[in-house]
């Protein structure tokens, strides 16, 4: 076992790290406030070819893995941004560049990959308001239509679509014959904006300088170069995208974790207010969550560093290891920056110390993208062993 990162490894997380380094708190604090994307922010990332990592170089990208998609996601949240940092690395690389690069036609990687490489948005529209977490019932139906498709159903939730160049939709077949919950299920690209696309922005506790949408497709039309991989069998394939975007939030869960630890820390360093003269860091009541915080986030890195090395050899394995990633991550990242909250006492709680930000952003990730009970049903049923917990399960 090796675990020290290449030279080029080590490239990318520097890189990464001196493009967050020039947006700092008052950049974060302005864009939220205002709900504004950080289009700065991007545009940087992508002049660093760093959203075009997992993108083959014959088309222009790094040739890399969503390890270094990871290790770049990480070095950007602990480097200053928190999950705003992060989240780039999906919206872009994983929605697109991954989807496109692995299971993309020829003429697919031609029409969609330079724009990715360049810097394109694609929005992911899977949840809908009936199903839920139990996203196999999702209502959206794909009619054939001449060459191509019209969609027709609403989805909720859904992230980046007054930026996004295009959105990745999960639909429903009409007419695919049905054995397993998952037969008929397809991914289309829609080109935004799209006659027949209509969104409705939500109000959100965090992460607000992202738009979260309601969307209504009505009569949307997809033409056949949109349909990603064979038709009715996209399931397959959302599990690089799911497992990909698990992974990138994992990581930007310890990048926040550690970026909120180092603050904690410097604060506890300075911050004096008994008689004696100590800093507030010297109280073991202060030390010991700060480390226990700190070997919980040790942990959790390498879970998420092993997780992603797996995806990227394409073995089977990578799926429990995400799992288990992304619920020790999402744990360690929450429990870190409320420890330092906790720590910088009543400043911790107001937004010029940077730190409730972080959490309101980061505690998104209990629910989203998969939230923490099917997470955990997971583990339950495909590494315990037990039985499946919930839903009707057709052979799938
Ligand atoms: C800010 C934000 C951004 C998002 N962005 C996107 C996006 O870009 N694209 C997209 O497609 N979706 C997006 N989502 C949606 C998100 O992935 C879903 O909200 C999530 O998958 C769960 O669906 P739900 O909220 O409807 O939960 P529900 O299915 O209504 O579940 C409610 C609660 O019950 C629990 N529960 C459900 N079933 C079980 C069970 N069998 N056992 C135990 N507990 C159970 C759930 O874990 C949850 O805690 C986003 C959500 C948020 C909040």
């Amino acid at each position: 076992m090796d675990f020290s990162p290449t030279p080029l490894q080590q490239e990318v997380v520097a890189k990464a790290g001196a493009v967050a380094a020039r947006f700092g708190d008052d950049y974060w604090y302005e864009i939220d406030k205002i709900e504004r994307f950080p289009r700065e922010f991007w545009d940087a990332l992508a002049a660093e070819s760093l959203l075009a990592l997992p993108i083959a170089g014959e088309h222009g990208g790094a040739g890399l893995g969503i390890l270094e998609t990871v290790l770049a996601a990480e070095a950007v949240a602990a480097r200053g941004c928190g999950m705003g940092g992060a989240i780039p690395f999906i919206v872009g690389p994983v929605f697109g560049g991954l989807i496109v690069e692995r299971h993309g036609s020829a003429e697919q990687k031609q029409r969609f990959l330079p724009r990715l490489v360049e810097g394109g948005i694609w929005s992911g529209a899977f949840t809908e308001e009936s199903s839920g977490a139990n996203v196999t019932a999702i209502r959206t139906r794909a009619e054939p239509a001449g060459d191509g498709f019209l969609l027709h159903g609403e989805k909720k939730y859904i992230g980046v679509v007054e930026v996004a160049d295009q959105m990745l939709v999960l639909a429903r077949v009409a007419g695919f014959p049905r054995q397993r919950r998952t037969d008929g299920l397809s991914l289309f690209v829609v080109d935004l904006p799209a006659a027949g696309l209509t969104a409705e922005r939500m109000e959100k506790m965090g992460t607000r300088y992202v738009d979260t949408n309601r969307v209504r497709l009505d009569g949307v039309r997809v033409e056949a170069i949109g349909l990603i991989g064979a038709l009715g069998h996209g399931w397959d394939l959302m599990f690089d995208v799911l497992n990909a975007e698990r992974l990138i939030v994992a990581a930007g869960a310890v990048g926040t974790g550690l970026l909120a630890i180092e603050r904690a820390v410097a604060f506890a360093n300075e911050r004096r207010v008994w008689s004696e003269g100590e800093p507030i860091g010297s109280y073991q009541g202060l030390q010991f969550p700060l480390a226990k915080a700190k070997a919980r986030l040790a942990a959790a890195r390498l879970n998420v560093h092993q997780a992603a090395w797996l995806l990227d050899r394409g073995d089977p394995a990578a799926a429990i290891a995400t799992t288990h990633a992304r619920v020790n991550a999402i744990d360690a990242g929450l429990y870190a920056v409320d420890r330092g909250i906790q720590t910088l006492g009543s400043a911790g709680y107001l937004p010029e110390t940077g730190l409730e930000r972080l959490w309101r952003d980061l505690r998104v990730h209990r629910l989203a993208p998969l939230p923490d009970e099917m997470a955990l049903a997971h583990i339950a049923q495909h590494d315990l062993g037990l039985p499946r917990s919930y839903g009707v399960d057709h052979g799938s």
